[in-house]
């Protein structure tokens, strides 16, 4: 993949960092899902930030990506990707693109992912950084998630980078037996929880706490 700012050459600069990464920030920290590891280890995080950050893009830590969002951290990406438990043959729904990186770890590891940015800036950005053929099977737009994408559903899985009160239209969007993982609760006491929808209704899982940038109602043009 091609960065504007950062010669191709100089890419394998980041091949051990991103190892030394996957290493100590996943492994170490109970990350075991092999695709997962593979995937997180091929692709290049710091296209997904700023030139003036790239040497950051592999630290264990979000990092600013503009229109005051962040990426989020690496062990974050990695843990609520496990959780989705992917096969390969899945149509998964993003709500939160940003800058794109999570994004291009799904499009790895299932047949097609549709994901949503309400701010304008971040969605083209996203549309740069996924100009790949290794990303043909992703499609972008810029609207509020918190109404999903009707057109494209059901889908097999539904996964929210912002943190808040999640939408009923989420379930209804997801096939039986699917989840929903999104960062539930206030601000700054978020927890994932994991909702799998059932004929009728659902069961749920709490996991980790975190802290995510808010889910926020409406389109932001600019
Ligand atoms: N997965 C992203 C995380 C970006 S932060 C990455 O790795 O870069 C979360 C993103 O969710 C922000 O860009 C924010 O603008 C977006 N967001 C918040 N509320 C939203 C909504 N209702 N619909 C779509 N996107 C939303």
């Amino acid at each position: 993949m091609k960065h504007p700012l950062i010669p191709e050459t100089t890419t394998h600069a980041f091949d051990r960092p991103r190892k030394r990464m996957v290493n100590d920030q996943l492994i170490a920290k109970g990350i075991h899902d092999e695709r997962v590891l593979a995937t997180m280890l091929s692709v290049p995080r710091h296209i997904f930030v700023d030139a003036a950050l790239a040497a950051r893009a592999y630290h264990d830590c979000a990092l600013p990506i503009g229109c005051g969002q962040t990426i989020s951290q690496p062990y974050m990406v990695a843990r609520m990707t496990q959780l989705l438990e992917l096969q390969g043959h899945e149509r998964v729904l993003e709500i939160g693109t940003g800058c794109g990186y999570q994004t291009a770890v799904l499009s790895r590891m299932c047949r097609r992912v549709y994901s949503i940015e309400r701010i304008q800036a971040l969605h083209e950005r996203a549309r740069q950084n996924l100009r790949s053929a290794r990303h043909a099977n992703v499609m972008l737009k810029c609207a509020d998630g918190l109404v999903g994408w009707e057109e494209y559903a059901p889908f097999d899985a539904i996964i929210v980078t912002a943190g808040g009160f999640g939408s009923d239209i989420w379930l209804q969007q997801l096939k039986p037996g699917g989840f929903l993982l999104f960062p539930e609760g206030d601000a700054g006491q978020h927890r994932l929880v994991r909702r799998q929808k059932q004929a009728r209704g659902f069961t749920e899982q709490y996991f980790d706490a975190c802290t995510f940038v808010p889910l926020l109602e409406g389109v932001h043009h600019h």
